[in-house]
């Protein structure tokens, strides 16, 4: 007989928990999850989901210019128009019913699911807020996920992050979005998609910080092309409310380059720090590292043995299938006898930017920096859908080779649906396809993945060429 409680008891339904709790129940563990906020965490409720909704929402209005080419016309008092409160409307309804599905999900797996913020009070003590009670648990998984972290500049309060950013009231005319990480410049391309008059605002001099470098050349000049104002080399230093009208809202942003921006709204994207503020970790012993972020072996343990932890509060790579594989090695190893790692090299991922990225693997330098001598196989080119709508976008796709070896060590592309062409090339990777197997694979024709094995030219850097 248990001592405890329960088995296992999870803090945060989200990706990893959610994942974790599931199988650890199937494997006959008796399983408790605490959530606080809404089941499904910021994948389903603040984050990919509601996100990539509004991203579609935001790529009609290039659909509709695109048309024009195809001998589509809306006639001259019919031009189409956009609601934001029905678009929010919608994607709302959509989240209720996916959470819901997660909550049957917990339910059906026999996981006792618990509305409330949990705090570890002991190394197997966790107290529930709801209730101000306290159970116990043989195994603590910590599942928090992260936070936005707002900068603490002079009028920062007027400020959103993405968490406001779903629930809007209206579609302001004008954004500033701060940040050139992923969730910066998704936002900026759904809200210029929108209508918005939009800027975005990066310290840095290129957006996307660790991408392949034609990857961030090739999208700012592309954002560029499609309307986005991007100001890089600057850091705000203050936000003013020049007109405090509810519905109405106008506010001044003060850039370190001493230019200020008059915008309806100020959007924060420059990163998020892991959930473990006032979560009890110090009182149950748990070592944090230097960003607050829980430090765990490859079995995502802490160094409490008896206590665990997953996805994005460890701060490894913070993304949803990262997380749900973490929470399931996690359940697998603990609970069902079934040890195994997460390896968390060649994870494909997408930036769901206008245009679209998808990549897989190392960028070109640091390819160069891990395998010495590379071959780099690019291509820019007009997808066809582009030649009648008459669009003057180039897609690139670029492939890093380790000279070596010959295998691809690197799939970086550009341009429609590179997301879902990373995810099958990611599949040859991880094989150990060499560039010689993506030549003998025969083209899908017309394509634009077919460019992917039929490019035959080492790519040499302009000043070698001109020699
Ligand atoms: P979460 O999903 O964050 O879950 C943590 C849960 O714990 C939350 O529900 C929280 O309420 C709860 N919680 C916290 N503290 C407590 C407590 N003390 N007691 C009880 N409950 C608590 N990833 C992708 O793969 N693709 C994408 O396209 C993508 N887009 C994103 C867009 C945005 C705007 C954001 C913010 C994130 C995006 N991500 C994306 C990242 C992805 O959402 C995270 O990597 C993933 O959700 C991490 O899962 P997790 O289980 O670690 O934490």
């Amino acid at each position: 007989m248990s001592s405890f409680d329960y088995d296992l008891f999870v803090i945060g339904a989200g990706s990893g928990g959610v994942r974790a709790a599931r199988i650890a129940s199937g494997h006959g563990a008796k399983v408790a999850v605490a959530e606080e906020y809404r089941v499904g965490g910021t994948c389903v409720i603040r984050g990919c989901v509601p996100k990539k909704l509004l991203v579609y929402a935001g790529r009609f209005h290039g659909e509709f210019e695109d048309a024009k080419g195809f001998g589509w016309s809306f006639g001259s008092d019919s031009e189409p128009t956009f609601s934001w409160p029905d678009l929010i409307a919608n994607k709302d309804r959509e989240i209720d019913r996916l959470e819901k599905a997660y909550r049957g999900n917990l339910e059906r797996a026999k996981v006792e699911v618990i509305a409330t913020r949990a705090t570890m009070t002991g190394p197997h003590q966790i107290h529930l807020a709801s209730g101000d009670r306290t159970v116990t648990a043989r195994h603590i998984l910590v599942a928090t996920g992260g936070w936005p972290v707002m900068p603490p500049i002079p009028g920062i309060a007027h400020a959103i992050s993405s968490n406001e950013a779903f629930h809007l009231p209206q579609l302001p005319k004008s954004i500033v979005v701060v940040g050139g990480g992923y969730i910066a410049v998704e936002f900026a391309g759904i809200f210029n998609g929108l209508g918005v008059d939009t800027t975005l605002v990066y310290r840095g001099e290129k957006i996307l910080r660790g991408f392949d470098e034609d990857l961030r050349d090739d999208l700012m000049a592309a954002m560029r092309q499609r309307g986005v104002t991007i100001i890089t080399g600057a850091t705000p230093s203050a936000i003013h409310s020049v007109s405090a009208a509810p519905d109405a809202q106008q506010l001044r942003i003060e850039l370190s380059n001493h230019t200020q921006i008059e915008a309806g709204q100020i959007m924060y994207a420059t990163g998020r720090a892991p959930n473990t503020k006032n979560l009890g970790l110090e009182t149950a012993g748990v070592r944090l590292g230097e960003k607050s972020q829980i430090l765990v072996d490859p079995n995502g343990r802490t160094n409490v043995a008896h206590i665990y932890a997953v996805g994005d509060v460890t701060d490894r790579v913070n993304l949803t299938p990262v997380a749900i594989r973490e929470g399931h090695a996690f359940a697998d190893s603990v609970f069902g006898n079934k040890p195994w790692t997460v390896d968390h090299s060649l994870v494909p991922t997408g930036v769901f930017s206008e245009p679209e990225i998808g990549t897989v693997g190392l960028s070109e330098a640091d390819a160069r920096t891990t395998h010495g001598s590379v071959d780099i196989y690019k291509t820019r080119f007009r997808p066809m859908k582009y030649t009648l709508s008459g669009r003057e976008e180039r897609m690139l796709m670029k492939l890093v080779v380790a000279a070596d070896s010959g295998r691809v060590v690197g799939c970086h592309i550009l341009g429609p649906d590179a997301a879902e062409m990373v995810q099958m090339a990611a599949i040859a990777m991880r094989m150990g396809a060499t560039k010689a197997d993506f030549d003998q694979t025969m083209a899908l024709h017309p394509s634009a993945a077919e460019e992917l094995v039929t490019l035959r030219d080492k790519w040499v850097p302009p000043a070698i060429a001109a020699e």
